[in-house]
This record gives C-alpha cells, sequence and structure tokens, in this order.
C-alpha cells in the first residue's frame, strides 16, 4: 500500500515535469520574450522619426525641424 503511494507520487512528479518542460517549449516557439529592461517605460514618448537640418546637419525629432526643414539654431 505504502508502496503503490510512493509509486503514485513518483508518477505524478514525473508528470509534473514532463509538463513544465512541454510548456516551457510552448513559450520558446512563441520566441524569446524581451527583457523588461528593453521595454518602453511607461509614459514614454512613442518613437519619432528623426529627420536632419538642411542647414547645419543636425538630426533633430522630425516635430522640432521647422517646415522649411532647419532647426530652431538656423530657422532663427
Ligand atoms: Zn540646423
Amino acid at each position: 500500500m505504502n508502496l503503490r503511494l510512493l509509486v503514485l507520487v513518483a508518477l505524478a512528479w514525473v508528470a509534473w515535469r514532463f509538463w513544465q518542460q512541454w510548456q516551457q517549449r510552448r513559450g520558446d516557439l512563441r520566441g524569446p520574450q524581451p527583457p523588461p529592461s528593453a521595454q518602453q517605460k511607461p509614459g514614454a514618448e512613442p518613437f519619432e522619426l528623426m529627420q536632419r537640418c538642411a542647414q547645419c546637419g543636425t538630426y533633430l525629432p522630425s516635430t522640432a525641424l521647422s517646415r522649411s526643414g532647419r532647426c530652431g539654431r538656423c530657422s532663427d
């Protein structure tokens, strides 16, 4: 009786181990999850297109350039 219980527990443990490995493999199929540090911080600005100032060549967010394609320094 005691031995049967032991075998049952061992079988359950093996089944649990297989289940965990199977779950891990399913996770691998989805591809590696990005580390938390690589994720964007909440409240951070979305990616902005960088454009080059037509005059001095400085790269700036496109929203920071004037309509003529120049940075604030050059358009003054
Ligand atoms: Zn400029």
